[in-house]
C-alpha cells in the first residue's frame, strides 16, 4: 500500500520531501536542507514548530487523561480553553461547540442555523455565500464554497446556495467602488428574491484564503452584513484561517463594526499541533435549543469531540499568543511585509500587492514565470511557498523574524528575475 496525498495529482507532482525534523520557522528535509515554512504548514503553525511549552503541555496531558467521550462528560482542559477564548471574544458569545477541522466547525455552524430556524418553527432552507469563498471539503462546505473553483466534480452533488459576486481588491486598486457597487447590487437582488428563505450567510471576513487570499474592504463586508440583518438572516464568519492572529488582530472581526452570530475557529487553534476547532455561538441562539424535547437539541458529535490533549495545546497556544512578545512579533512580520513588497515593486514586474496583517499577497501574472517554475525555484533555495494559481501568498508562524523575512523577499527578487 501507497500514501495518497491531499490536494495531488501524483502522476504529474514531484514525489513528496520528507521532512524528519523542525524548529521555529524552519523545516528539515532528510538530507539535512532546510526550507522556511513561509505558509505555516498549511496555516496552521502559530508559535514555531515544536514549539517547547506547547510540546510539554500536551505531554503532561497525555499522561494525565488523554481522551474521554464529551456527551455526558467534560474535563478541564475543555473548561479552560472555554475560559481562554471566552477572555478574547466579546460577551454575546455563550456557546462554544467542539469539532476537530476546520471544515466540520463550518458543517456545525450551518446546522445549528438550520436548526435554529425549524426550532422556531420558520423554515429557512438555503444559505447565501461569496463567489472564490471557500470553507472545506466535507460536502455542506464544498456546497457553501461552490463558487471557489474547488469542487466542480461534485457541483451535482451539492445542496443548493446563493453566491454572490466578492470583490476583491488589492493596493492601488481604482475600480474597488464599481466592483463593490456591482456586489452589492447582486446582493439586493438576490435579497429581494429569496431574502426570507436565507437562513445564514457564511463570510470569510476580510480575506478569503483559498481562492487566493482575496482581500476586500471593510466597508463591504459592513453593508453585506447589515443588509442581510434586514432579512433576519444569521451572519457565519469563518475564521479558519483568519483567527488567532493572522490578519493583525486576535480575529479579523475585530476590525469590523459588525458580530456575527457564530464564529468558526481550527486551524492556529493548537498552534498547529494537533486538530481542533470550534463554533462559537450567541446566547440568543442558544436560547432556541434549551428546551425540554430531545428533537430541539443539537445531535451532532465527533469521536473526538475536544480531546483533552488537543484542548491542552490550544490553551498553550492561547497564552502564548497573548504575550506582549507574540503582539510584538506579528507587528515585525507586518513591517517586514511592507518593507518586502516595496522591494519587490522596485524590482520585479509583480501585480496587486496587498497586505493584512501577518499575510502578504501578490500576483506574479506579468512577470513571466510560472506558478509551477515558481514553487520549483522557491523549494531549491528554500522557501516553502506554495502559489494559489498566480498568487504567491505568505503567511509564516510568528516565530519569522524580520531579517528571515526579508532575506525570503530578496530571495523572491532574484527568482523572478
Ligand atoms: C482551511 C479552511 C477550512 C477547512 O479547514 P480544514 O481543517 O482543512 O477542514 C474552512 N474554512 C477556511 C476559511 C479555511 O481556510
Amino acid at each position: 500500500m501507497k500514501i495518497w496525498h491531499p490536494f495531488t495529482q501524483e502522476k504529474t507532482a514531484k514525489p513528496p520531501i520528507k521532512i524528519v525534523k523542525a524548529k521555529d520557522s524552519y523545516i528539515y528535509d532528510e538530507f539535512g536542507k532546510k526550507y522556511l515554512d513561509l505558509i505555516s504548514s498549511w496555516w496552521v503553525n502559530l508559535h514555531g514548530h515544536a514549539n517547547e511549552v506547547i510540546a510539554s503541555s500536551i505531554y503532561e496531558q497525555s499522561k494525565t487523561l488523554e481522551h474521554v467521550i464529551f456527551a455526558g462528560f467534560t474535563h478541564s482542559p475543555a473548561l479552560d480553553f472555554c475560559s481562554g477564548l471566552q477572555g478574547v471574544l466579546p460577551a454575546i458569545y455563550e456557546k462554544i461547540f467542539f469539532s476537530d477541522n476546520g471544515s466540520t466547525a463550518v458543517e456545525v455552524a450551518l446546522k445549528i442555523a438550520y436548526q435554529y430556524w425549524a426550532n422556531i418553527a420558520c423554515k429557512r432552507k438555503t444559505f447565501l455565500c461569496f463567489d472564490g469563498g471557500y470553507h472545506g471539503d466535507t460536502i455542506g462546505a464544498m456546497s457553501v464554497g461552490r463558487k471557489s473553483g474547488y469542487h466542480d466534480t461534485f457541483e451535482q452533488l451539492l445542496f443548493d446556495s446563493l453566491t454572490v459576486p466578492f470583490p476583491e481588491t488589492w493596493d492601488g486598486d481604482d475600480d474597488v467602488e464599481a466592483k463593490e457597487s456591482v456586489a452589492i447590487e447582486s446582493l439586493s437582488n438576490t435579497l429581494k428574491e429569496f431574502g426570507n428563505d436565507i437562513a445564514a450567510i457564511i463570510i470569510e471576513p476580510l480575506i478569503q484564503g483559498a481562492s487566493g487570499m482575496r482581500v476586500c474592504r471593510k466597508t463591504f463586508v459592513e453593508s453585506v452584513v447589515d443588509k442581510c440583518r434586514q432579512y433576519g438572516i444569521l451572519v457565519i464568519f469563518d475564521e479558519v484561517m483568519t483567527g488567532f492572529g493572522r490578519t493583525g488582530t486576535t480575529f479579523a472581526f475585530e476590525q469590523l463594526n459588525c458580530v456575527p452570530d457564530f464564529v468558526c475557529l481550527s486551524k492556529g487553534i493548537t498552534g498547529g499541533f494537533l486538530p481542533l476547532a470550534v463554533t462559537v455561538t450567541t446566547g440568543a441562539i442558544y436560547d432556541k435549543f434549551f428546551r425540554e424535547d430531545w428533537k430541539s437539541a443539537f445531535a451532532h458529535g465527533h469521536s473526538y469531540t475536544a480531546n483533552p490533549i488537543s484542548c491542552a495545546a490550544a490553551v498553550a497556544s492561547l497564552k502564548l499568543l497573548k504575550s506582549n512578545e507574540c503582539a510584538d512579533a506579528i507587528k515585525a512580520i507586518n513591517s517586514a511585509h511592507n518593507a518586502g513588497i516595496k522591494l519587490l515593486k522596485e524590482n520585479t514586474n509583480i501585480a496587486k500587492s496587498r497586505i493584512l496583517g501577518t499575510i502578504s499577497a501578490f500576483s506574479i501574472e506579468l512577470t513571466g514565470i510560472t506558478s509551477e517554475k515558481f514553487k520549483e525555484a522557491a523549494i531549491a533555495n528554500g522557501l516553502l511557498l506554495r502559489p494559489l494559481g498566480n498568487t504567491v501568498y505568505m503567511l509564516p508562524p510568528y516565530t519569522t523574524t524580520y531579517e528571515q523575512l526579508l532575506q525570503a523577499y530578496n530571495s523572491i527578487v532574484t527568482i523572478i528575475s
